[in-house]
């Protein structure tokens, strides 16, 4: 793959043209469903049953991500996650544009609350990435989005004594450029309530380049304890880029930790759960939730029958050491917390 030699080599490179480097990629990272299917070697008819889903959710993926996807394989655990199909554009009764219920938990512009001690901040609507199944593809991110000129956001943390963790999420977080997330990283730890900063992303996992020196400082310098929750939801995610940019991480989080969404014909399966423990174990990853599904508009054909999924927890739980089992939760709307998944 000619351009991940090219990348290796520009990780050598001082700061400056990394970014260039990654934020190069990201604009990169849109692809028409034809440069879809000729760059994997698929098909040229299934370019024609994406149509439609690209038109709702347009297709995002940087090219390291699509290094480590077999060309001419359309069962490819890798490419299913960001493929269209024409099932993202049926109507399923109980699906919805919010099932978790973000619009009712938006406190002020940009924070969602649903937990004690926890609030969440919308930082971007961008991705690197667009995963099918994605429960904020419907989000609506104009509206409701932090911005860093207006402080209405940090003003509503600065003055709920009960915070005591923020969450950076979005889109994907580490999509800010450095300064910006200097910036808010700065901000949050001049409130001195808070001690955590946690931040979901799944760019340490599908856009590796991006975790460079700048970024790994200003995280090693904030005052607040760092909590990075990556998103990997299949073993073979993880190469030897991510593999490398979790290893600059390690030393500068209080704990490196991922979740994982259960998807119907990429990671239905015990073998493939247990290999992507031991695969984020190896990479110094402990897993976190296993997720079921959020029923977003455009996702059924993902759904994983929940009765499945406990038979698939009770295995592991035989198969892994009680560190490497995930927990298995669903979001409900207007509940306390991610809600435990228990036979
Ligand atoms: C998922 C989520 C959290 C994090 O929940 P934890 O159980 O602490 O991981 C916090 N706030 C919101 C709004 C969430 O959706
Ligand atoms: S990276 Fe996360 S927020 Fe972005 S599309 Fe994927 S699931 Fe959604």
């Amino acid at each position: 793959m000619p351009r991940g030699t090219t990348l290796l080599r520009m990780n050598q490179r001082p700061d400056t043209q990394q970014n260039q480097t990654w934020q190069q990629e990201v604009a990169r990272s849109r692809l028409t469903p034809e440069q879809l299917c000729s760059q994997l070697q698929l098909p040229e008819n299934l370019a024609l049953s994406m149509v439609k889903g690209d038109q709702l959710f347009p297709i995002r993926a940087p090219q390291s991500y699509l290094n480590r996807i077999e060309p001419c394989n359309e069962q490819d655990p890798l490419l299913k996650q960001i493929l269209p199909t024409e099932d993202e554009a049926v109507t399923v009764s109980g699906y919805s544009a919010d099932p978790v219920g973000d619009h009712h938990a938006t406190q002020t512009e940009g924070v969602l609350q649903k937990y004690h001690g926890r609030a969440l901040l919308i930082t971007t609507a961008s991705c690197p990435i667009h995963c099918r199944y994605c429960f904020r593809r419907a989000y609506p991110y104009q509206d409701n989005r932090l911005s860093l000129q207006n402080s209405q956001a940090i003003e509503w943390i600065d003055a709920d004594q009960s915070l005591h963790e923020v969450i950076l999420s979005g889109g994907d977080p580490l999509m800010l450029s450095n300064d910006r997330l200097e910036t808010l990283i700065n901000r949050l730890g001049a409130i001195s309530h808070l001690k955590t900063l946690r931040i979901h992303s799944r760019i340490p996992v599908v856009l590796p380049e991006r975790i460079d020196h700048t970024l790994l400082n200003h995280l090693e310098h904030c005052r607040l304890n760092v909590v990075m929750v990556i998103h990997c939801n299949h073993p073979l995610e993880i190469d030897d880029t991510a593999r490398a940019a979790l290893s600059r991480l390690k030393p500068v989080v209080t704990a490196l930790l991922n979740q994982s969404v259960l998807l119907k014909g990429i990671n239905d399966s015990t073998a493939v759960l247990e290999q992507l423990s031991h695969t984020l174990f190896n990479a110094g990853v402990l897993p976190y939730y296993l997720h079921l599904l959020d029923r977003v508009n455009g996702s059924h054909h993902f759904e994983v029958e929940e009765s499945m999924a406990h038979q698939f927890l009770q295995t592991l739980r035989s198969l892994l050491p009680g560190y490497l089992v995930p927990k298995l939760v669903r979001e409900i709307a207007g509940e306390p917390c991610k809600s435990p998944r228990i036979e």
